[in-house]
Parts: C-alpha cells; sequence; structure tokens
C-alpha cells in the first residue's frame, strides 16, 4: 500500500493533538482530521453570548491531570493558576470554607460546623494519606501500565486497603463523622460518574480527581482551557503536522498493510496506523472494534455571566465563597439519594451540583470593560442527572432539571440568581445549559459521558492487558483520546502514551 501519512488521528481535541506533537517531535508524518469547525473538542473555549466579551470554557474548566512533563517536552505555552479557595459549602445560614492550603481557618470552619474537632482533625489526615497515594501514582501515568501487584507493593497495603479494595463509602465512614464532610470528600469521587458511594467506580473517579501532578490540585487554565488548544495547534504546526478541521471520518478498514479511511467529503486516506482521539463508542462504528459498555454520562453543564456576584445568606464574602469549588446540596445523603433517584428514573427532587467563579481566579477571559463593570462569569456542574432522563422528553426535563438547579443554587443566596445574570445583546440572559444529549451532538461524547466510558483503574487487570493502555484488537489502530485505559480529563496522557504505542508499532516493522 502507498501510504500518505505514517499517523492519521480521527478527532482534534486534546489527547490527538498531544500525540501529534510527540509523533511530529520524532519525525513522523501525521495528520489529524477534527469534524467540528474548532479543534479542541471539550477543552474549548468560546463567546458563547451575542455581543459579550466573555470567553467561557464551555465545558471542561479546571485542571489537575495534565502532567508538568508532557508541557515541558512539547514546549507548551501554557500556565495554570493556583485558587486561593479549595471549596466553600453553604449549610442554612452558615458554611465550611477549605483554603486550598488546608489552615487554621480551614479546621476552624469545620469545627464551628460540626462543633468539635474531629473531622477537622479527620480532614488533614485522610488527605495527607490521599496525597501519599498522589505522590506515588502519578509518576507511573506516562509509564507502560504497571499489574495491580506492583501497584499494590508500590502503596503498601494500608493505602490500597483504603482507596482501592474498600468501597469509598467504608473509607469515608472510617474518617469522617459528619454528613456535610462526608458529602464534600465524596464529590470527588462523583464528578463525570454515574455511581454510588458504595460502589468502585467512585473510588477509580476520586483517583482520578486527586492524583494528578502527584498533588491533586485543581489549577486555573490561564486564559480559558482554549489556551491549551491555542498552544497545542501552535505548536503542531510548527511540526508540520497537517490539520484539518471541517473533516468527519466515516469509516475505516484495516489491512496487514495499512489503514484505508474514508471521509464525509468522499476524500480516502491512507496511513500505517491509526489514532483515534473520538471515543471508543465511535471507533466502533467506524471499524467494528468493540467498545467497552459504559454508563450514561450524567452531569448538567451551565454557563452563565453575571452582572456581579450575589450575596450569600450566610453572610460568607462572595469573593471568597466562589473563589474555589461551591458546593450546592453535596452533603453524602443528598448525594446517594439523588443518585438512586437519577437510578430509578426520576428526575432528582434536590440535585447536588458544583459551582465555581472562573473570573476571580483570572479576569483575562473577560474584554476589559467588563472587568471595569464588576461581570464574572459562573460554570455550574450538576450530578446524577444521566442522559437516560432525558430521553424520552428532551426539552421539557431540560427546563424542569434546569428549575430545579437554579432553585438549588437560590436556596443559598440572599438574592435569586435570576437578579444578577447579565443580558445579551439581544436582550437574553446569559445562560447555556448542556445536557448529556447535547454533549454528544455537539462533540460526540457517547451518551454525553465526559470521560468517553467509564474511567478504568490506572493500572493493568483483568479487561485492559495492552502494554500502554491504549491497545484495540487491531495492532495498527490506537485509542488516542479520553476513552484509553489512564485517559480521562483535561490530561494528555492518552495522547502521551498512543504516541508512545504508535512509536513503538511503527518501529517492528511496516
Ligand atoms: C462539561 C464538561 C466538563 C468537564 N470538566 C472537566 C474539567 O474541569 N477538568 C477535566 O480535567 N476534565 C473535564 N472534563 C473532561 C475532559 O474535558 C475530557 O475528558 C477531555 O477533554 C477529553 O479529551 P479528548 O481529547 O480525549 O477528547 P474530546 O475532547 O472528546 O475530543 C474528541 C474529538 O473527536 C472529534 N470526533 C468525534 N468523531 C469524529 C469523527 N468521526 N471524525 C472526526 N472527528 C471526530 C470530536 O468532534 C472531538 O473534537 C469535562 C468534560 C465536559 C464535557
Amino acid at each position: 500500500m502507498n501510504h500518505d501519512y505514517e499517523v492519521a488521528i480521527v478527532g482534534g481535541g486534546h489527547n490527538a493533538l498531544v500525540a501529534a506533537c510527540y509523533l511530529a517531535q520524532a519525525g513522523k508524518k501525521v495528520i489529524v482530521l477534527e469534524k467540528n469547525k474548532e479543534f479542541g473538542g471539550a477543552t474549548k473555549s468560546v463567546y458563547a453570548f451575542e455581543g459579550i466579551g466573555a470567553k467561557l470554557s464551555r465545558y471542561s474548566y479546571l485542571v489537575a491531570l495534565f502532567p508538568d512533563q508532557i508541557k515541558e517536552d512539547l514546549n507548551l505555552e501554557f500556565e495554570t493558576l493556583s485558587r486561593t479557595v479549595s471549596s466553600y459549602t453553604p449549610s442554612g445560614n452558615t458554611g465550611i470554607l477549605i483554603n486550598r492550603i488546608y489552615d487554621k481557618e480551614s479546621s476552624d470552619s469545620i469545627a464551628a460546623f460540626t462543633s468539635n474537632r474531629e473531622d477537622s482533625d479527620a480532614w488533614e489526615r485522610f488527605y495527607q494519606r490521599i496525597g501519599e497515594v498522589a505522590r506515588l501514582l502519578a509518576p507511573t501515568m506516562l509509564e507502560p501500565l504497571k499489574n495491580e501487584d506492583e501497584i499494590r507493593s508500590l502503596l503498601g497495603d494500608e493505602l490500597w486497603d483504603e482507596f482501592v479494595a474498600q468501597p469509598l463509602q467504608v473509607t469515608l465512614n472510617k474518617y469522617f463523622k459528619d454528613d456535610l464532610v462526608k458529602g464534600i470528600v465524596l464529590t470527588d469521587g462523583l464528578i463525570g460518574t454515574f455511581a454510588s458511594a458504595t460502589e468502585k467506580l467512585s473510588n477509580i473517579c476520586f483517583l482520578y480527581h486527586l492524583i494528578g501532578n502527584g498533588t491533586g490540585e485543581w489549577r486555573v487554565p490561564k486564559g480559558g482551557m482554549g489556551k491549551l488548544v491555542e498552544a497545542l495547534l501552535q505548536r503542531a504546526k510548527s511540526l508540520g503536522v497537517e490539520l484539518r478541521n471541517g473533516t468527519e471520518v466515516t469509516s475505516v478498514e484495516s489491512s496487514s498493510d495499512g489503514v484505508n479511511i474514508k471521509l464525509k467529503t468522499n476524500e480516502e486516506l491512507r496511513c500505517k496506523i491509526l489514532l483515534s482521539g473520538a471515543a471508543p463508542k465511535v471507533l466502533e462504528r467506524l471499524t467494528g472494534i468493540k467498545a467497552p459498555t459504559f454508563r450514561d454520562g450524567s452531569q448538567v453543564k451551565m454557563n452563565m455571566v453575571l452582572k456581579r456576584l450575589p450575596k450569600l445568606k450566610s453572610g460568607m464574602d462572595p469573593k471568597k465563597a466562589f473563589a474555589g469549588t461551591f458546593h450546592i446540596d453535596e452533603s453524602f445523603k443528598q448525594l446517594e439519594m439523588a443518585y438512586h433517584q437519577a437510578k430509578s428514573g426520576e428526575i432528582p427532587d434536590v440535585i447536588p451540583s458544583e459551582m465555581y467563579c472562573h473570573t476571580l481566579t483570572d479576569p483575562s477571559i473577560l474584554s476589559e470593560s467588563m472587568q471595569a463593570a464588576g461581570n464574572h462569569t459562573l460554570t455550574l456542574f450538576a450530578l446524577h442527572t444521566p442522559a437516560s432522563l432525558f430521553d424520552r422528553d428532551h426539552d421539557l426535563v431540560k427546563a424542569e432539571v434546569s428549575k430545579r438547579i437554579l432553585a438549588g443554587l437560590n436556596r443559598y443566596l440572599a438574592e435569586p440568581i435570576e437578579d444578577v445574570i447579565l443580558n445579551d445583546a439581544l436582550g437574553k440572559p446569559c445562560i447555556e445549559v448542556k445536557t448529556p444529549q447535547e454533549l454528544e451532538a455537539e462533540i460526540d461524547l457517547p451518551r454525553g459521558n465526559i470521560f468517553h466510558r467509564d474511567l478504568a483503574w490506572p493500572w493493568r487487570t483483568q479487561s485492559e492487558q495492552g502494554k500502554w493502555g491504549v491497545e484495540t484488537t487491531d495492532d495498527r489502530i490506537f485509542v488516542a483520546g479520553a476513552g484509553a485505559t489512564r485517559g480521562g480529563g483535561v490530561s494528555g496522557i492518552a495522547g502521551h502514551n498512543s504516541a508512545m504505542a504508535a512509536l513503538e508499532r511503527l518501529a517492528k516493522s511496516n
């Protein structure tokens, strides 16, 4: 076969671009084929509202998992900023404030809320333990997969039992007494994952949320998430990667001497190796390679632009309350209740969600006049709203879910959020809501699953036997996106690992 490219990559999300840069740096001829007009997939920044100078991270918004090593290897101009506050959780007329660095103010806040120091002391011990896990696991993410025994001896039996062997619920009950404190911790086991705290899937999700770069710190992408895409595109261009947007791949056929790709434009391309930055379910449609089963995406994302920050019933300074993650109705019991209601097909009465104000850490995503006017952005991520809820009557359910989410937020505000939402140039309120179905329609996330499929333990298991966690049943085709083992989130890890696998395959033979 006459090959047009050594490697072709389906999809132009951030992972695909990371893979393309590594491959081009190794001297390979690479093309990236992205269906949409813009590259970036779930890492796009956009001006979402007519005439409003706010460039929003439309989908993903915080970075923890992106290893510094990738930034250095690819020489990327991309900066992330620390938040001063980790989280604020209102409850009635009071709340719990946790600063990014767990200090006296944070531990006093938990102690005042729970009326004793048990949970405030436990918090420190718990996060020291998970910090240890992060330090040990993070360096393995860009290496060939270790097996379970190797990871177990790396972590030691105690950490293994607490964070891997026992369901998260058991470990949370061991450390914490208070329902709200437990819930705040549990949320990291549920973001993007439709699970109960009794299921191992929440342990896996928890690990991904706490081990990033060896610290688990969630940082703000300076200038918005789209800056990562810009940096990657710039690097890819300078390395000679061919970048084609508005180019949908419609089928892929692999044979012993190469891979044939058909595009919607009826063009055909030939390559030696194909990487899929699109989800495994999309790859299944293109090739017939079976995707793993996975749960529905279960979040609703809301983006808002505000005239100013709203006041809180608890009296907490909004600049503090919204600077970190603002937890709404996320006690342990509320989270479990919402999960079980949604699982049985009902819209949860109380929808747990969390919210965050990007502009308190990085005002640069607003125009100068908006900054001067005191405008802000809010991004809200609601849990336990699976795609299945919206299947029957999408628009009606979307309206009801949105109403309940905003009612939840308003329970803690001294003034309704609707009163402080800015209007766009057409007089419409600056609020957009994305259901799982809309995420699938816009960026091909199957059933709106933000990780392309269920997250998997970041080591070799019975269901994952490949060397890099990116292999498929076809030795010319690799998964390069979030659906790889160790792939979920804005991490570039799947991109790096698929590039390593492709280079090894190319070195073997043509
Ligand atoms: C609402 C939301 C909030 C999130 N928040 C965070 C967060 O704050 N932090 C975090 O770390 N992670 C977050 N995530 C998860 C994270 O964004 C994703 O896991 C990650 O961006 C996936 O990147 P990717 O490059 O693997 O794939 P994607 O970004 O999904 O890109 C895949 C690309 O493939 C393209 N494609 C699909 N089919 C074809 C085809 N046939 N032909 C050509 N192109 C095709 C798609 O258009 C898309 O551009 C969030 C995700 C969502 C949706």
